[in-house]
């Protein structure tokens, strides 16, 4: 597909800031061009200050994860730093496949070198020498991107032995997905990098002490890790003080369904889901808001002065995730969406444990019988789902069957789905 259109509003007073400000203005096939636009500004100033320095920007400026657990970066890049066991590897999970998320495409897209740049500092920060880019494999536009970027950086010294001189190595490969959802989860990844079926592990213990090979390894996605480009260009405050005190800098946000202007759009975390919304254009029979993605949650429309913030859609019941924001006017069959959802869910468990394997198979049969049996009393079936849903949540070893139940109860309880 063509890339998302693309709508930043600049946070920082400073447009060239942005997460979005080289896409679609420079080459992203052309090294020089993102030199000329800013490019290795924020490496050359890592070497600069040194590792730990890096790591203290990063943790002042309060930066989180942007896959959508919003784990602070800082925390993880120190706890990795800190580890005696070598070598340390950085995995950047570019595995991106929650339905409705399509930014980090955007980026690698659009802006290949940054993640190149991001990545060489996360590793100098963390004392890794090799990286890992996952990256999903339906991707092929953004692999042919990468690839090319990497292989310029590389015959540049940007990659190599001996990085811009200061006598730091560092060099990156890239592995693709084969359509696993679940490869998304970062131990599974770790899994099917190393050769194994795309499986997660329990945790703990946590990669930043044992993650891919066994060894430490910081794993961060594609957002997140560009996010640490203007940090060290702007300086850890000013970028703390954009957002709110405790989501800080900007967020990019996936919007899709009944809106007039789909794509990307580079908002301050604090924005409301209406202003969001406003921006893209939506219509007045607006019937629900999806944030988060399949595993997030539904929210009605009188509830868009929701801030997108991750304490704001927490304290709301709901969930930020990686930015999904999917938008459905009263013309959607709400009963088959749901549905839909429980079949992605079905078809994505990796079947390794019992709550998830088993519960999504009845999840989907019950939202199927209450399709299939339209304008009838849905009462049983709906008590039935709470039950597998809670079986779910409570017991199944990750994510994924942790949050398979999250739409449908939302749809249940916010939006009387089946009344
Ligand atoms: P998690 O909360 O288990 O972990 C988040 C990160 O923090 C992980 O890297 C984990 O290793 C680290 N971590 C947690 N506790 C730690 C500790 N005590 N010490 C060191 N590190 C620690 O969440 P998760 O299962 O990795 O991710 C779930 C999220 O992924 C959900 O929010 C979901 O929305 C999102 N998701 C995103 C996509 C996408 O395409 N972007 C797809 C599926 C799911
Ligand atoms: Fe696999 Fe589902 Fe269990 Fe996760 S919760 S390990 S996807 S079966």
């Amino acid at each position: 597909p063509e890339p998302a259109p693309l709508t930043a509003v600049p946070q920082s007073g400073d447009p060239a800031l942005t997460l979005l400000h080289r896409i679609a203005t420079t080459d992203p096939t052309d090294l020089d061009d993102y030199r000329a636009h800013g490019g290795y500004t924020a490496l050359r100033r890592a070497f600069a200050i040194g590792p730990a320095a890096v790591i203290r920007e990063v943790t002042d400026a309060g930066l989180v994860g942007r896959g959508g657990a919003a784990f602070p970066t800082g925390r993880k890049w120190q706890a990795t730093a800190s580890q005696p066991d070598h070598p340390h590897y950085l995995v950047c999970n570019a595995d991106e496949s929650e339905p409705g998320t399509f930014k980090d495409r955007v980026l690698m897209e659009g802006d290949p070198f940054a993640l190149v740049e991001a990545m060489t500092i996360a590793a100098y920060a963390t004392g890794a020498h090799h990286g890992y880019l996952y990256l999903r494999g339906e991707y092929p536009r953004a692999t042919a991107r990468m690839e090319h970027a990497i292989a310029q950086a590389r015959s540049r010294g940007l990659l190599g032995d001996d990085i811009l001189g200061q006598g730091y190595a560092f060099d990156m490969e890239i592995r693709r997905g084969a359509g696993a959802y679940i490869c998304g989860e970062e131990t599974a990844l770790f899994n099917s990098i190393e050769g194994y079926r795309g499986e997660p592990r329990t945790k703990p213990p946590f990669p930043v002490e044992k993650g891919l090979f066994g060894k430490p390894t910081v794993e961060n996605n594609v957002e997140t890790l560009v996010n640490v480009l203007p940090i060290l260009t702007m300086g850890a405050q000013a970028y703390a003080a954009i957002g709110t005190e405790k989501s800080t800098g900007p967020k990019l946000f996936c919007v899709s369904g009944s809106v007039a202007r789909p794509g990307i759009y580079e908002l301050p975390f604090g924005a409301t889901l209406g202003e969001l919304l406003g921006l893209a254009g939506v219509g007045d029979n607006l019937r629900a808001v999806l944030l988060g993605g399949a595993a997030g949650g539904f929210v009605r429309p009188d509830e868009l002065d929701i801030p997108l913030t991750f304490e704001g859609t927490r304290e709301a019941g709901t969930t930020l995730g990686s930015g999904v924001v999917m938008a459905f006017d009263d013309t959607v069959p709400l009963p088959r969406l749901l549905l839909r959802i429980a079949q992605f869910f079905r078809d994505e468990s990796c079947g390794q444990c019992v709550p998830c394997r088993v519960g999504t198979v009845r999840q989907e049969e019950a939202l199927h019988r209450i399709v299939d049996r339209a304008g009838a009393d849905a009462r049983a079936d709906i008590t039935l789902l709470r039950e597998v849903g809670r079986a779910m949540r409570d017991a199944s070893i990750c994510g994924l069957g942790q949050t398979a139940w999250n739409a449908v109860e939302s749809a249940i309880d916010r939006l009387g789905a089946y009344e």
